[in-house]
């Protein structure tokens, strides 16, 4: 939470410094940049709801918390990044056809300097916070804000072109970002759909798959399931025992084999372990 709140007053003070530039100075590739950083920021927005929903404990009928609220989030930052590319690449589209003076262009460079500085600020803390609490979409979130940090930079270098007398470079930039706006959001709407589907990373599954069949007592594993919901670990597993095992045994070996679980595996919140006496492949 904290990590939230503190990218979204630094990315949002960028924003606010960078738009007063846009403002005297007319470029378009600043207006992507900023567009960009603005609604990055307001990322935090949905994010934060969605965390807030998923402290809030099971009710009878949302038996498995609301946790899945956070992939719904997610929805609704590529709609409001996917926009904000649109808005952006139209505008310097336009501009390339109906040219105009730029003015106060070292404040545009000073302002591609800008949000290189909070973008590259807010991305180390990010993955620091991130690898210190062990959240990979944290520390995703910080190689994002990394790469719009050095499209801010393509300002400056859009800036310099216009100074150098070529007055196009700066709807290039422009169109530039809002393309690499769409090139990340791929990414993002991507591992967003594999979620909603209830895709995991197969190395969770073989890690999975190993602790239990190493558990004492498991003579196989017959099915294993995985899913995330919001940022917490779900799943089932059945494995195979010895048809003589007592149910004080069974009890046991269902113990342990969670125990083993909880070590190999990310965040788990619960994962049902149901024992066989027989094969089923
Ligand atoms: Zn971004």
């Amino acid at each position: 939470m904290r990590a939230l709140k503190i990218s979204l007053f630094a990315l949002l003070g960028t924003t606010v410094l960078q738009f007063l530039v846009v403002l005297i100075s007319g470029s378009v590739a600043l207006l992507a940049d900023t567009v960009h950083n603005f609604s990055d920021a307001l990322t935090a927005v949905p994010l934060w709801v969605a965390f807030l929903l998923a402290r809030r404990p099971a009710t009878r009928r949302y038996t498995y918390g609301l946790g899945k609220a956070e992939d719904l989030s997610g929805l609704f930052i590529i709609a409001v990044v996917a926009l904000s590319a649109i808005v952006a690449g139209w505008q310097s589209v336009d501009r390339l056809f109906h040219p105009q003076p730029l003015e106060n262009l070292w404040w545009v460079a000073a302002a591609g300097v800008i949000g290189f500085a909070g973008n590259e600020a807010v991305a180390v803390y990010r993955i620091r916070v991130g690898r210190k609490i062990g959240s990979a979409a944290l520390v995703a979130d910080g190689i994002h804000a990394r790469t719009d940090g050095f499209t801010s930079l393509a300002v400056v270098v859009g800036a310099i072109g216009v100074m150098l007398g070529f007055p196009l470079a700066d709807p290039i930039v422009g169109l530039l970002i809002s393309i690499a706006i769409f090139v990340l959001l791929w990414g993002t709407v991507r591992s967003l759909g594999r979620r909603l589907l209830d895709g995991v990373e197969p190395d969770l599954v073989d890690r999975a798959e190993h602790a239990l069949s190493h558990t004492p007592g498991v003579l196989g594993v017959e099915r294993l399931q995985l899913r995330w919901i919001g940022h917490r670990l779900h799943g089932s597993a059945l494995v195979r025992v010895d048809p003589m095992s007592t149910a004080a045994e069974a009890d046991e070996l269902r113990a342990a084999g969670a125990h083993r679980l909880g070590h190999a595996l990310p965040n788990v919140e619960e994962i049902t372990i149901a024992v066989t006496a027989r094969a089923h492949h």
